[in-house]
């Protein structure tokens, strides 16, 4: 927005923002298409408060994208749009190029250091984390301009209004729905949970009073959501709803004793994934999770774009030591069926895949588990790869982004180490259990609060 207003307001040329939303994509359903829309909903009220032009299109059976592209471009004199790495949107932005008469800019807003600026991704948290720590002063006092502004912009009120556009009002999203398809038609919107930028927002002064206070310690215990103390906010970071940049400011000017400025950085702790950002431990925690973890992502994307990563990317170690124990005896084997249905031995792992299934969500250590125990109880381990990208994409809210190759990946020894002892299909790859996790963490509420959700008449865990 920051940029094309710049060249908007620099050129003298109106400004239209133009908002997509394609049908038929990979793991597309109506649960994903109304968080969607949702978000949309909220950019045209906040568009028309503030007084810029924007244009929503929602594809339908009635109206492709293709059909209404060479309308909106025929006129354009630069179309600048998002550098998102995964999924499929690299191939698009190449598609678009070919088809643009103008220039095509792609601008990295992916986090707060532009991943560009990094020579190539890493392998390690450790070895990313002086680097993005260095960057960090200059990439936040670059942050955008919080309160963008059309004075100054040409109004577009000459330009032909495209049709079919959607209204952005709330109450056509379920018409819409209707007029769309979807590659998983029965994967329906979970009840309560809302897209869009206000309820982004919404979680995050929740969590800046009920969950950062407490983040570092709690962060991992599997908790019923009114209680966690984690963020919620992945979906809303994955779709834009929210930013990054906005995140690291509300977080590091939260602490009412401390007015944050750069100079707190405490650079004798440059790379530690403690004492660098702020006093509070707590601050620190939560930035390394979302900005060292989240970029170690991102970035390997970034390098090398693409619409997914595979076990081909796991460090030598972890390939070979997978590879020395394809043949070992699983003591439990299911069917991608079976894991579906959470219908396993285990009443742990059967919650977190409950969990999943009806609410788009995995709390993060029981997603950990989730993930091992998929390539403890699978044939190989490229079925559970294949099991687990399936899993978490056609389910989660927040999948199909840089993030969930990185945790998926993870639970294969990806950014981890080798680990003794040697076990049975994992090898030297850090191994997890639910019994551990029952004794780690107090898990009755958690497991009281899956069932509760079974128990619901409007939910089921199939359909
Ligand atoms: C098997 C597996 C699959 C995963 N799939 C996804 C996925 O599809 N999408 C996704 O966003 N995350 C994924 N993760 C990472 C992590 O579980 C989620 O980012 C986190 O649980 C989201 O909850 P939150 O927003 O409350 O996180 P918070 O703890 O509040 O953290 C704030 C933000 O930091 C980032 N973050 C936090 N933890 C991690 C992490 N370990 N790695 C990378 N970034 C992190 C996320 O953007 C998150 O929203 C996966 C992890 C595993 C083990």
């Amino acid at each position: 927005m920051d940029y094309s207003i710049h060249l908007a307001k620099k050129f003298k040329k109106p400004l239209v923002i133009f908002e997509s939303v394609l049908m038929d994509f990979e793991w597309s359903s109506p649960r994903l298409h109304q968080f969607i829309l949702e978000g949309i909903c909220d950019t045209a009220e906040e568009a028309s408060r503030v007084g810029f032009t924007y244009w929503p299109f929602i594809e339908t059976k009635e109206h492709s994208l293709s059909e209404i592209l060479p309308f909106i471009l025929e006129k354009a004199s630069v179309v600048v749009t998002d550098d998102f790495p995964c999924f499929f949107l690299p191939e698009h932005a190449e598609k678009l190029a070919g088809i643009l008469n103008c220039k095509l800019l792609l601008v990295d807003s992916n986090s707060i250091t532009p991943l560009a600026s990094y020579e190539k991704s890493f392998g390690y948290a450790r070895v990313l984390r002086p680097k993005l720590h260095d960057r960090f002063v200059e990439s936040y006092v670059h942050r955008s301009n919080p309160k963008p502004s059309p004075k100054g912009i040409p109004s577009s009120d000459t330009l032909k209004k495209l049709k079919f556009l959607f209204s952005g009002k709330k109450e056509d999203i379920s018409s819409y729905l209707q007029k769309m398809s979807s590659k998983l038609p029965n994967i329906l919107p979970v009840l309560g949970k809302t897209g869009g930028r206000k309820e982004g927002l919404k979680l995050l002064k929740k969590f800046l009073k009920e969950g950062l206070p407490f983040y570092s310690e709690e962060r991992s215990e599997p908790r019923p959501p009114e209680r966690v103390r984690s963020s919620s906010l992945s979906p809303y970071l994955h779709f834009g709803m929210i930013s990054v940049e906005e995140v690291v400011t509300a977080v590091l000017q939260s602490d009412p004793k401390i007015d944050w400025s750069p100079d707190i950085l405490n650079h004798s702790y440059r790379g530690k994934n403690e004492g660098f950002f702020h006093p509070n431990p707590n601050i620190n925690s939560f930035l390394d999770e979302l900005l060292t973890w989240r970029e170690l992502g991102y970035l390997l994307f970034y390098k090398d774009p693409s619409f997914r990563k595979d076990l081909s990317i796991l460090p030598n170690w972890a390939k070979l030591t997978l590879e020395a124990h394809k043949g070992d005896k699983r003591e439990y084997t299911y069917t991608k069926e079976e894991f579906e249905k959470a219908i396993t031995h285990d009443p742990i792992w059967n919650a977190a895949q409950k969990e999943l299934v009806l609410t788009g969500t995995i709390q993060n250590y029981l997603r950990m588990l989730w993930g091992k125990k998929i390539i403890e109880w699978s044939s190989s381990p490229e079925e559970a790869f294949r099991i687990l990208e399936d899993l978490n994409h056609k389910y989660a809210y927040d999948g199909r982004d840089p993030n969930s190759y990185t945790g998926i990946l993870w639970c294969f020894g990806a950014f981890d180490r080798p680990w003794s002892p040697e076990r049975a299909v994992f090898g030297n790859i850090r191994y997890m259990s639910s019994d551990s996790t029952s004794k780690k963490f107090k898990l009755k509420p958690y497991l009281e609060y899956i069932r509760s959700l079974e128990g619901m008449s409007e939910l089921r865990l199939f359909r």
